[in-house]
């Protein structure tokens, strides 16, 4: 695999269930995530995403195959190492926020520091919190927050390990639209300008005010063209295989794939 992989599946295979009630959710997926790209996965409903996500997050085993994450291979790892390297090397952001509700913000993000052992450092929590713009909003419990500030804070706590690479599943699914936006563009701006550029027009991105973070990769499920155009590249799942992909995607594009998926079915 090339070092530049922050994450690579090879020959990644799922089956739920045996004999006649088996699923095959994913067969022989071949993908790598470079370092510092943003990716969308895509597909009909039952297409094989959240499974995909889950075998490369490490929080579900394939049957065959190998999932490689900052290079380490996963696949021999017993529960505890799983756990630990998951806690170093991953960030994993879900559509319901999924934060405590009796902490604050700022306790939250600092959860996976006290998880992995690590004594919290107030700063490394307050720069989490300020990439995504939610610093002033440290003392404040979740029901104080609106759902885009609670997602932020819950991107702040995937950030806060410095992560080879985060997840999302539908990061925006939760949110009305120009809430979602605004997300979609504090994700972007983790990662960095659009790669590609020439293929398509990128949705404009602000410089960012705070780059001190290492390299961030995002793999992120969504269901939604205008949400897969804030990427680099769109890969298409069809009934658990690969599909195809686009670089540089814009929403037009993606949409008419979608449509295309959904007739060929
Ligand atoms: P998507 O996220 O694209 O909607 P999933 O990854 O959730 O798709 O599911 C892929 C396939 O695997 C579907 O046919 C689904 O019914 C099946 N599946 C997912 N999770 C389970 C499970 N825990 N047990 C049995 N079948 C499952
Ligand atoms: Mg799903």
């Amino acid at each position: 695999m090339s070092i530049d992989d922050a994450v690579r599946l090879e020959s990644l295979t799922k089956t739920y269930g045996a004999g006649d009630s088996a699923v095959v959710a994913l067969r022989e997926i071949q993908l790598s995530f470079p370092r510092g790209s943003f990716t969308a996965v895509m597909g009909p409903s039952g297409s094989g995403k959240s499974t995909l996500l889950q075998c490369a997050a490490g929080l579900d085993r394939p049957t065959s195959g190998r999932v490689f994450i900052d290079g380490r291979d996963i696949i021999g790892l017993n529960e505890t190492q799983l756990t630990e390297l998951r806690r170093e090397l991953t960030g994993f952001i879900f559509q319901s926020f999924n934060l405590l509700p009796s902490l604050t913000a700022e306790q939250n993000v600092s959860l996976p520091l006290r998880l992995a052992g690590i004594k919290p450092d107030r700063a490394a929590v307050l720069r989490a919190l300020g990439q995504m713009g939610i610093d002033q909003k440290a003392g404040s419990r979740p029901s104080q927050l609106s759902g885009g500030q609670q997602q932020r804070v819950a991107i702040a706590r995937a950030l806060v390990t410095r992560p080879a690479v985060i997840f999302a599943d539908e990061p925006t699914g939760a949110l009305d639209l120009s809430t979602g936006r605004e997300l979609l563009g504090a994700l972007r701006r983790l990662v960095g300008p659009r790669q590609g550029q020439g293929f398509g027009t990128p949705p404009a991105v602000p410089a960012p005010a705070d780059r001190t973070s290492a390299v961030t990769t995002i793999v992120m499920v969504t269901h939604d063209p205008n949400v897969a155009a804030y990427a680099d590249r769109v890969v298409f799942l069809a009934d658990g295989s690969m599909v195809g992909e686009l670089i540089a995607p814009t929403a037009e594009a993606v949409a008419e794939r979608m449509t295309d998926l959904a007739v060929a079915r």
